[in-house]
């Protein structure tokens, strides 16, 4: 649509949409003062949600993503993302039309409503949809207050160790060698690799290997880098079992996802049977999915992810859930800004690290001006407002509003 847009036609778009710099005191739709001025008090009791849309981001590499935002009556916009397919159709089918009114404050009592408001709530796409819900209104009610979400969680914590995520890097010997070593000097004190190529069906050879992998990045990095490894569901009981006997002397801090979640008696065999922490929920929706396992005894570690679990109000609710239980909450981390905000805001008892993807956030925030990147294995949280997300108009293409709503 904007192939020839001149960079002015351009600019009026994305000021039509609260995203333009050049919108009087508004940067990326983030109010510079306080947007309900000195008789603030009674405005922001008033405030309330006037439209919602999702809007969909093409950059200058034809790469689109999709951002719900959210506005209020007073010029104050809520902006998160980029967020899944199926949480932005849900977002716009369903959950907008019960946002119109909605006071952004009041929002245990939204995420209640909307959880009782259908009797396919529990899970999947319906859940992610309410969780871009619950995102977004975190960042309207830090815009709103011009403090960033971790603060009016309650955290402190400015600075949180990542862990670097290897999905997608060669597991040639060599290769996966040189790559541990040079992630070490980065300053990652944490790796994970997967083990996700070999499975039952490759019988004890395969377990040979999947021990070999453990034992290679073992004496790569030394005594100490932690260790992960990530079975990405390929595995049965018996497989776990006997490769966990094996990889134990390597000390992995943990082993992910052997079996699919809803496997919850092979989880808490494996937990009984080995010395290495057991870790899942990716798949988790909602804190119910979590107690489960933790009454269980099933796993050690947490993996809820703020995208989809239900937002960043249900996974503070899950670290208290894991904080009781003794476990940490390590969320996944198929993006950032929900995950490092919840995990700054809690003890680092309970929430120890942020997972870095490494390759596939190489590029995934191409659209804001602020991307997260550890330095020295550390990713800084920053004292902009909400998520702090604002967008790069010099990566973007074309934003326009897209919706589901005639589908
Ligand atoms: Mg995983």
């Amino acid at each position: 649509m904007v192939d020839h847009m001149k960079r002015r036609s351009f600019l009026t778009s994305l000021a039509a949409l609260g995203l333009a710099p050049s919108l009087g005191a508004c940067a990326e739709g983030v109010p510079t003062t306080n947007p309900v001025g000195s008789a603030g008090q009674s405005k922001r009791a008033d405030l309330k949600i006037t439209k919602a849309e999702v809007l969909q981001v093409t950059g200058k590499s034809k790469r689109k993503v999709l951002y719900l935002k959210v506005h209020t009556g007073e010029g104050l916009v809520g902006l998160y993302g980029p967020i899944d397919n199926e949480a932005a159709m849900f977002a716009d089918r369903f959950f907008k039309r019960h946002l119109i009114g909605q006071d952004p404050l009041a929002y245990e009592a939204y995420w209640d409503r909307m959880f009782r408001a259908s009797r396919h709530s529990r899970g999947s796409h319906y859940i992610m949809g309410l969780s871009a819900v619950d995102n977004v209104l975190w960042d309207l009610r830090g815009r709103l207050f011009g403090l960033p979400v971790y603060r009016l969680l309650g955290g402190s914590r400015k600075r949180v160790r990542a862990y670097a995520s290897c999905l997608g890097f060669s597991q040639e010997p060599s290769a996966l060698r040189a790559k541990a070593r040079e992630l070490k000097q980065q300053g990652y004190r944490h790796q994970k690799w997967f083990v996700r190529d070999r499975g039952p069906s490759h019988g004890p050879e395969g377990v040979e290997e999947d021990v070999a992998v453990v034992r290679l990045l073992r004496e790569a990095v030394g005594d100490d880098v932690d260790l992960m490894f990530d079975a990405f569901w390929r595995w049965d009981l018996q497989y776990a079992l006997a490769w966990a006997r094996r990889a134990e002397q390597y000390r992995p801090r943990w082993i992910e996802e052997p079996f699919q979640t809803a496997n919850l008696d092979a989880f808490i065999e494996l937990s009984r049977e080995t010395s290495i922490p057991v870790a899942t929920g990716e798949h988790f929706y909602g804190r119910w999915d979590v107690h489960k396992f933790l009454k269980a005894d099933a796993i050690m570690v947490v993996q809820a992810d703020p995208e989809w679990c239900g937002g960043v109000s249900e996974l503070v609710k899950i670290c208290t859930l894991a904080s009781v239980h003794g476990v940490n909450v390590i969320p996944h981390g198929h993006s950032l800004h929900a995950a490092m905000h919840v995990v700054a805001s809690q003890p680092i008892e309970v929430c120890p690290l942020v997972e870095y993807l490494i390759r596939k956030m190489h590029g995934y925030y191409d659209f804001e001006k602020h991307q997260p990147r550890p330095v020295d294995g550390i990713l800084e949280l920053s004292d902009r407002p909400g998520f702090g997300i604002e967008l790069d108009e010099s990566k973007i293409e074309d934003i326009r509003v897209v919706s589901w709503q005639q589908t």
